[in-house]
């Protein structure tokens, strides 16, 4: 069955659906993007994902393109069309389309696209064995927090990790980790303390990131919201990364250099455990 996808207002298959040539988002990566996980026919984490999304366009002076409950009833239909229940949904909204200048009008109709990627989101093999890192420079732009389709240093840099064997990259500035390629990076210290860095323009505020604060606090998990360097993540009990589609993944090296037993450690995995708990029982 081909894949049906959403674009300003239509349901297309995929082959079908353009966008133009003249499009912001392909001219000048002027969009931004949303992805939510689906288990079960349920959404993960909606309320987070539709409130980034809002936070982003707000930041660019792009307006929404739908209502917000309509957007909820989109994010419905397309899996009824698709007959999806476990999966990915992602959304991309571009400033539009005009004739190619750096100053766009004011009044442009943005476009507006959403996709399906059907897998089971619960059944990760990558959970069990945990995944390798490279650290590299982080050479993205300076706006990191608003979620924006810019990903080719991101992709770049991830593809140097694969050739290096590794499965991903820590974005390393100053010498501290802002993150993974596209995901949140976060290291248990030897003492038991759950470290992420704290929100700047420097990281995406990822909204499994915010949850697993959340929870971790939530199950007595002493937390601290600081930066830390690619040493220290080196020298940690556990290190791990939070994203929609991964949840919690374990991270068992660095730079070739073993992450505690060389294993997921016991608060990764409770906290991988505790996340898909709560977030299967407030889905929507
Ligand atoms: N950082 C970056 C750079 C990302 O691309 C992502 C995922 N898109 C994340 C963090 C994690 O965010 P979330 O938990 O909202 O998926």
């Amino acid at each position: 069955m081909a894949r049906i996808v959403y674009l300003n207002g239509e349901w297309l298959e995929e082959s079908k659906a353009q966008v133009s040539v003249f499009d912001r988002g392909f001219l000048f990566a002027d969009a931004i993007y949303e992805v939510t996980a689906v288990i079960g026919g349920k959404l993960i984490d909606y309320a987070g994902h539709a409130a980034r999304l809002k936070r982003s366009l707000g930041s660019l002076g792009i307006p929404m393109p739908v209502e917000e409950e309509a957007l909820l009833s989109l994010h419905r239909e397309i899996l009824t069309r698709n007959g999806m229940t476990d999966g990915l949904i992602y959304l991309q909204v571009t400033r539009g389309a005009e004739d190619r200048d750096f100053l766009f009008s004011a009044d442009l109709q943005p476009t507006f696209v959403m996709f399906t990627q059907a897998k089971s989101v619960l059944d990760n093999p990558r959970w069990k064995t945990g995944i390798s890192v490279v650290s590299r420079p982080d050479g993205r732009w300076a706006n990191r927090h608003i979620k924006t389709v810019q990903l080719l240093y991101s992709t770049l840099a991830k593809m140097e990790a694969k050739k290096a064997g590794a499965d991903d990259v820590f974005l390393v500035e100053d010498g501290l980790v802002t993150e993974a390629s596209s995901a949140n990076a976060h290291i248990v210290t030897k003492d038991g303390v759950l470290v992420t860095r704290a929100l700047s323009n420097a990281l995406l505020h990822g909204i499994t990131r915010g949850s697993i604060l959340d929870l971790a606090a939530r199950a007595g998990l002493a937390v601290e919201e600081r930066s830390f360097s690619i040493e220290e993540a080196k020298a940690a009990a556990e290190v791990f990364i939070t994203s929609a589609s991964a949840f919690v993944m374990p991270v068992i090296s660095i730079d070739g250099v073993t992450i505690g037993s060389g294993a997921p450690g016991p608060v990764s995995q409770k906290l991988l455990q505790i996340y898909i708990e709560e977030r299967l029982a407030t889905a929507i």
